[in-house]
């Protein structure tokens, strides 16, 4: 068996040109041009690419996009003073802080500032709170992506058995939520999970997002199973890249050019043998992390601007 490709740069294709659309009407309609602002900390490399990439997207879709920069040794109070600006500002529709922020640096302190209306990432105590109520405008982008990607894929989520390997506060615990809501039934593992294959040969949908690279391989999904991979790995072992993207030479010959190559949390060679549908690692979920953050600025700018009219 090979499994279907769920292609998320299609998908987060799509969504973008639905996104242009929305900031092409809200010019119409209300004269306003949504602004998103990212707040990046320091110099963390893997950082400065995935803000680099949300600015491109912004202007792809025409959302004005600003990168603010804050140095390394900048203290809590700096950061948080930057947040307190940008909330002030009723030009910015959406603020973005960067995660992680330098160790030095309170993140908890900073996230509590941010004006919840402005919050596109979806990570304030508010925002969570009221994810678990039910009553919140947007999700976080990644597990938004997660559940985004399936539906447009026509996979139910709806009384299925949904296991997710990974606890963290932006990826695992609101991607349960989300799929509690969407019906399905509903497990979280983490490392303290005392037979994790046990759990994840039991999903239907087997969500991994877990940071090992990969974690899980053929005896941890039972045939059929719809396989999400959020893990971002990169590789520079050959030996690893060889068992990783056997019976796939092009994967092979990237590495061999480039030296490294991006894996997930889930064994990719195993994973296309005997799954039923995965997202590949990478092109699945990365680019809808971009295009709900995108999505979720036009809502935002939607939301506040016109009830400022109200
Ligand atoms: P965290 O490190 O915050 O959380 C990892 C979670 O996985 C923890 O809950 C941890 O358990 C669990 N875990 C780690 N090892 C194991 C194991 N051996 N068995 C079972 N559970 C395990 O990571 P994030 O949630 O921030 O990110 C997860 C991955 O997703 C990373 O690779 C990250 O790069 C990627 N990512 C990708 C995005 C995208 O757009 N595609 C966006 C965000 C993240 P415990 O709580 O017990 O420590």
């Amino acid at each position: 068996m090979s499994a279907r490709i769920l292609d998320g740069k299609a998908i987060a294709a799509a969504i973008e040109s639905e996104v242009a659309s929305a900031v092409q009407d809200l010019e119409k309609r209300l004269g306003l041009t949504p602004r998103l602002c990212v707040v990046l900390v320091g110099e963390n490399p893997a950082s400065q690419v995935y803000v680099r990439n949300k600015a491109r997207a912004a202007g792809r879709v025409g959302i004005r996009s600003e990168i603010i920069r804050l140095p390394e040794t900048s203290c809590t109070a700096d950061v948080r003073r930057q947040v307190e600006a940008l909330d002030a500002d009723s030009d910015v529709d959406g603020i973005l802080v960067q995660l992680p922020l330098p160790r030095d640096v309170d993140e908890a302190e900073v996230m509590g500032r941010l004006d919840a209306d402005k919050d596109v990432d979806g990570l304030t105590a508010v925002n969570m709170g009221r994810l678990l109520l039910g009553t919140n405008p947007w999700a976080p982008c990644t597990p938004a992506g997660v559940m985004e990607i399936l539906r447009r894929s026509d996979i139910p989520v709806e009384g299925k058995k949904v296991t997710i390997v990974g606890r963290s506060n932006i990826v695992g615990k609101p991607l349960a939520l989300l799929m509690l809501r969407a019906h399905a039934t509903v497990t979280l593992c983490h490392t303290r999970t005392a037979n994790l294959e046990e759990e994840t040969r039991r999903a239907d949908i087997l969500v991994a997002a877990a940071g090992r690279t990969a974690l899980l391989g053929a005896r941890h999904i039972s045939p059929g199973t719809t396989v999400i991979d959020i893990g971002i790995n990169r590789v520079t072992s050959r030996q690893e890249a060889e068992n990783f993207f056997a019976g796939n030479p092009r994967r092979l010959e990237q590495f061999e050019r480039n030296g490294s190559a991006l894996v997930g949390d889930v064994h990719p060679a195993e994973a296309q043998e005997c799954a039923g549908a995965i997202t590949p690692v990478p092109g699945g979920v990365g680019p809808l992390t971009v295009a709900m953050l995108l999505l979720n600025t036009v809502d935002a700018a939607r939301r506040r601007r016109t009830a400022a009219r109200r």
